[in-house]
């Protein structure tokens, strides 16, 4: 049985039969457009049999897309009342039975994820995307790749490299997992409602290794927030906090092979990483 999109008219229907107006709060513009859903799909290059998970998937619209590929999906959704539609949705679209799991529950809280998904793939609720994001890789180790919808600048920020205006704790938390790209440009005119930002989709692929165990990653999420907290003074100032003073933060970037004058947003995940490591 062939799977079926979800157009337009049949996403407002449904929200209609619902009761859901579409809140800001908990970021819900859908997406009511079928090629965009598909070419989200095309970006993360879901093949037929893997296992994918979608953060927020709503009426159901990338849902239907991803399940299309013969893929199998596990969504996590807050809204219950989403959640609950959304097996009768997938059923009246030709979705076999067992493709679909749904997770009625707060993905920033989501521990477990039933099928060991291996690919996420999401049009991520723009109040808490990086949030989501860094949960998501961090508790997750089996997703290798992904590809989602954020907010533009944000998209920009994930991606960004050292030395650029916009690098920021985003970019360098991300880049522990792997590297990111920028894959595509969507229109606003895609969602209802029509938000009052652009988007872009930004994608990953995580590091064959990891690259440092939990508590090493700890510490150098605690180093980078403490350098972009002050972006604009050299590190050893910005460090001097958690350090105890500003010589004590020179030694450390010292032995680290990193200037002590350098600025938070000229060091790369791996400057970062051997500040943690060489910290006492
Ligand atoms: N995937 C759908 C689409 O593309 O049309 C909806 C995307 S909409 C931008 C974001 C979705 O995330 C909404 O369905 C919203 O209810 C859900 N959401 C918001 N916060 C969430 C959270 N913390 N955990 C899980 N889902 C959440």
């Amino acid at each position: 049985m062939t799977v079926t999109l979800l157009g337009a008219t049949e996403i407002r229907r449904l929200a209609a039969e619902l009761d859901v107006t579409p809140t800001k709060k908990l970021g819900q513009n859908f997406v009511v457009d079928a090629n965009t859903v598909r070419k989200i799909v095309h970006a993360a290059a879901v093949q037929p049999g893997e296992r994918v998970v979608e953060i927020g998937p709503g009426l159901g619209s990338l849902t239907l897309a991803i399940l299309e590929t013969g893929a199998a999906v596990t969504a996590v959704e807050i809204d219950h009342r989403l959640a609950a539609r959304l097996p009768q949705t997938a059923a009246e679209h030709g979705v076999p039975e067992g493709a679909l799991t749904i997770v009625d529950a707060d993905a920033l809280r989501v521990t477990e994820l039933p099928g060991d998904p291996t690919i996420l793939v999401a049009n991520l609720p723009y109040n808490v995307s990086v949030p989501v994001l860094l949960h998501f890789l961090e508790t997750f180790p089996t997703l290798q790749r992904g590809v989602v919808m954020v907010q533009a600048e944000v998209a920009e920020r994930i991606a960004a490299k050292p030395g650029s205006k916009i690098y920021g704790t985003p970019s360098v938390k991300a880049a522990w997992y792997g590297p990111w790209r920028l894959c595509g440009t969507v229109s606003r005119q895609v969602f209802w409602p029509v938000p009052n930002v652009d988007s872009l989709l930004v994608g990953f692929v995580r590091d064959a290794e990891p690259r440092g165990s939990e508590d090493e990653r700890r510490r150098t999420f605690q180093i980078v927030d403490a350098a972009f907290n002050q972006r604009r003074k050299m590190l050893r100032q910005a460090l001097s906090g958690i350090f105890g003073s500003s010589s004590a933060a020179s030694e450390v970037l010292e032995s680290a092979g990193v200037a002590p004058t350098a600025r938070g947003e000229d060091l790369t995940v791996d400057d970062y990483h051997r500040i943690a490591l060489v910290a006492p």
